[in-house]
């Protein structure tokens, strides 16, 4: 895949982000920058609808406030508290990388993408989303909602191999999320996925990219 445009990739981030001012969806993980807490609602989002984990979200933090007292909890009162969102999966990966952060990070999530990936269910685009949320690091990631987007914006087909898509894909996040403000571009591209650049019938008429995207369906 050649490089993008470079004209089309700031066209791209400045209508992309002016409009999240105005449209973004208001989310309670957003207005945050706890890292634990970011990473509960990232964990939750990754097989849950959004109105979903609007229920869970804040019942589990209250429940477990910190990372330490989710270590310290055992592995039955976790599943009890993720009763109903399914996939427990992930609730056990979360108790184990909480354990794991307070015996051997002191309690802070690690800041830097080699180490966070290495704990337990946190993937590339976890990663990106605590890094970029959190700490205001310059991390791409990429969602079925952010892969949308991208492939529609820069014209990227899928061909016959989906990994291969997929990885230029994250390619191109790399190269369009911005040196600051990597947080609000990413939140931004998700809700436009979301709520605008939808798979279906996406809402082209009202889209703020649509100067520069060069996605066929438009
Ligand atoms: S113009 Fe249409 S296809 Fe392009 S990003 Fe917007 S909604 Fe998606």
């Amino acid at each position: 895949m050649r490089p993008p445009d470079p004209a089309q990739v700031r066209q791209f981030r400045r209508r992309l982000v002016r409009w999240y001012r105005r449209h973004g969806r208001d989310l309670p993980w957003r207005r945050t920058r706890d890292p634990y807490h970011i990473l509960v609602s990232e964990v939750m989002l990754q097989q849950t609808q959004v109105e979903r984990v609007l229920d869970y979200y804040p019942q589990f933090l209250r429940r477990y406030p910190t990372i330490e007292s989710l270590a310290d909890a055992s592995p039955f009162e976790v599943r009890e508290a993720w009763e109903g969102l399914g996939y427990y999966a992930r609730a056990r990966n979360l108790h184990r990388t909480a354990q794991h952060v307070t015996a051997c990070h002191g309690g802070q999530l690690p800041a830097d993408p080699d180490t966070i990936q290495t704990l337990p269910g946190i993937g590339r685009y976890t990663a990106g989303a605590v890094l970029s949320f959190a700490y205001g690091q310059r991390a791409a990631i990429l969602d079925t909602n952010a892969a949308r987007v991208l492939s529609r914006v820069f014209a990227v087909r899928r061909g016959n191999s989906k990994g291969r898509w997929w990885q230029l894909l994250w390619e191109l996040a790399e190269v369009v999320t911005p040196i600051r403000g990597a947080d609000r571009f990413n939140q931004a591209i998700m809700d436009l996925g979301a709520t605008v650049c939808r798979p279906r019938a996406p809402r082209c008429a009202d889209c703020p990219v649509r100067a520069c995207c060069r996605s066929t369906v438009v």
